[in-house]
């Protein structure tokens, strides 16, 4: 399954970012899905959840966000949402000239860390405005 391979790729990037600043867990992962990247929102937050058993990221929660497909004529400079499967053919001059610009995004677009007991940020996680 395609979801399950992009949510051991976040878990094990996220869990190296960990490690390296030495988080004491994971909050929230947001997560920015192009509408073109192939890739179930749901099925992401399934994978996600059997992908962070026993990892830094267990009980963390994913976060999605759907960038819509946009493209751009390069002759005319029109825009358009592509939709899906995507609409690459320009309405205005019928041109296929297009460019994707934006829709196959996969990215990690934000991660909040669990405030450990001896985290400075600590006294301040019931604000929700530990960053
Ligand atoms: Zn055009």
């Amino acid at each position: 399954m395609h979801e399950m391979s992009v949510a051991l790729a976040v878990v094990d990037q996220v869990e190296r970012a960990a490690r390296s600043r030495g988080a004491h867990g994971v909050r929230d992962v947001h997560v920015e899905i192009g509408e073109l990247a192939g890739v179930v929102p749901d099925s992401l937050g399934f994978c996600f959840e059997l992908a962070c058993a026993g990892t830094a990221l267990e009980g963390a929660a994913l976060h999605t966000r759907s960038v819509p497909g946009r493209a751009r004529c390069a002759p005319c400079g029109r825009s358009w949402d592509t939709g899906l499967p995507p609409d690459m053919v320009c309405a205005g001059c019928r041109g296929a000239a297009t460019e994707l610009v934006s829709g196959r995004e996969l990215r990690i677009a934000e991660v909040r860390w669990a405030a450990g007991p001896d985290s400075p940020e600590y006294s301040n996680a019931t604000n929700g405005e530990e960053t």
